[in-house]
């Protein structure tokens, strides 16, 4: 550990070897719990860590315990979003402001074991994996409502991304700087992070785990939420919805063409009132023909549409790493984490 010594305060500069990043949205009954759990566990590596809590716009006590809390741990930091952005949104801000050479994402409410993050670590250097998963063997402790969304979400998106999407893995996971920067490079705003960095596709292993109940507080996805994040992640990896009406106008010009070939067999036999097929067969032919083009334009402008917008998903507030860190013994260190 190298450390430098300025009269009696000790400044450690030692590059990070490991960030924590915990999305946290109203957790102050399950914070207290949290610590006790992973602190230990990460004291317990000997190597300077950093633990980044993004406070997600909380309206309870999280921002005061979590400011509490970094009094008697110095390595926790705390960024702080100025609304409620959401989960995904959160995760990014966090693993964007991270500084470690691995960086480790977990929830907030201990579903997710903390003491897995060694063996995260220990896998990703022996390996030399620049991803590793956390894979759930077991829902049992989720509702069974949740078991049949989260089975349906995860079966639609591996059809979407591919097979390399681990099922069943969640927002607990490892990842190398380098998957940091890759992602950070990309153009996406909002990414779906369980999508794109198995899209990624970096080295990747995986590590076990039985899924938890939550420690305390109740679930901060509602069904809305569920909802949302299910359409991002198909609209972010596929036009399938737009060509909706591309295929209509397929479907369309298909039966048009039947009943095209009908109308003339009705005129040949003289079965109409006159006028009736050329109407029929115009209004039916133009309408699909419409929808198809609408379909096709649709493609293009709702590509357009995303990547003009370019709206951040979320603002900083503040970040304690750009605070002076005052020590137990009341002296100022320099920037801290
Ligand atoms: N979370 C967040 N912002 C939100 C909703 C949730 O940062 O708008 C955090 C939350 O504090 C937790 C994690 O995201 O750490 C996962 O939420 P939760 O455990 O409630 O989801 P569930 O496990 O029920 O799907
Ligand atoms: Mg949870």
């Amino acid at each position: 550990m190298v450390t430098h010594e300025y009269g009696e305060c000790v400044v450690n500069t030692a590059p990070l070897t490991l960030s924590v990043v915990i999305p946290m949205y109203n957790e102050e009954a399950v914070l207290p719990l949290l610590v006790d759990r992973l602190r230990p566990v990460l004291d317990g590596l000997r190597e300077p860590y950093e633990v980044v809590a993004v406070d997600d716009g909380s309206r309870d006590n999280t921002a005061a315990i979590l400011i509490g809390l970094r009094r008697t741990w110095p390595e926790l930091r705390i960024v702080r979003l100025r609304r409620n952005s959401g989960h995904q949104a959160a995760l990014s801000a966090g693993l964007f402001s991270s500084k470690g050479a691995y960086v480790a994402s977990i929830d907030a409410d201990l579903q997710d074991p903390p003491e897995k993050i060694p063996e995260m670590l220990e896998l990703a250097r022996r390996e030399n994996l620049d991803i590793v998963y956390g894979v759930r063997n077991d829902r049992s402790t989720d509702t069974p409502f949740k078991r049949w969304t989260a089975g349906a979400y995860y079966g639609l998106i591996r059809r979407l991304v591919g097979k390399n999407v681990p099922s069943q893995a969640g927002d607990f996971r490892l990842l190398s700087r380098t998957t940091v920067e890759a992602l950070q490079e990309l153009p996406e705003r909002a990414p779906v992070l369980r999508l794109i960095v198995p899209w990624i596709g970096f080295p990747s292993g995986q590590v076990t785990y039985m899924r938890e109940e939550r420690a305390a507080g109740s679930t901060k996805y509602p069904l809305g939420k569920m909802v949302k994040l299910a359409v991002e992640s198909i609209t972010s990896f596929s036009a399938a919805p737009l060509r909706l009406a591309t295929w209509l106008g397929v479907i369309g010009v298909a039966i048009c063409t039947m009943l095209l070939v009908m109308a003339f067999g009705a005129y040949l036999l003289g079965e109409t009132v006159p006028g009736w097929s050329s109407q029929f067969v115009a209004s039916l032919f133009i309408g699909a023909v419409q929808l198809l083009c609408l379909g096709l334009l649709g493609e293009y402008v709702g590509r357009i549409y995303t990547a003009v917008q370019d709206r951040p998903t979320y603002y900083i507030a503040s970040d304690t790493a750009d605070e002076p860190v005052v020590h137990y013994d009341g002296f100022t260190a320099g920037a801290g984490r």
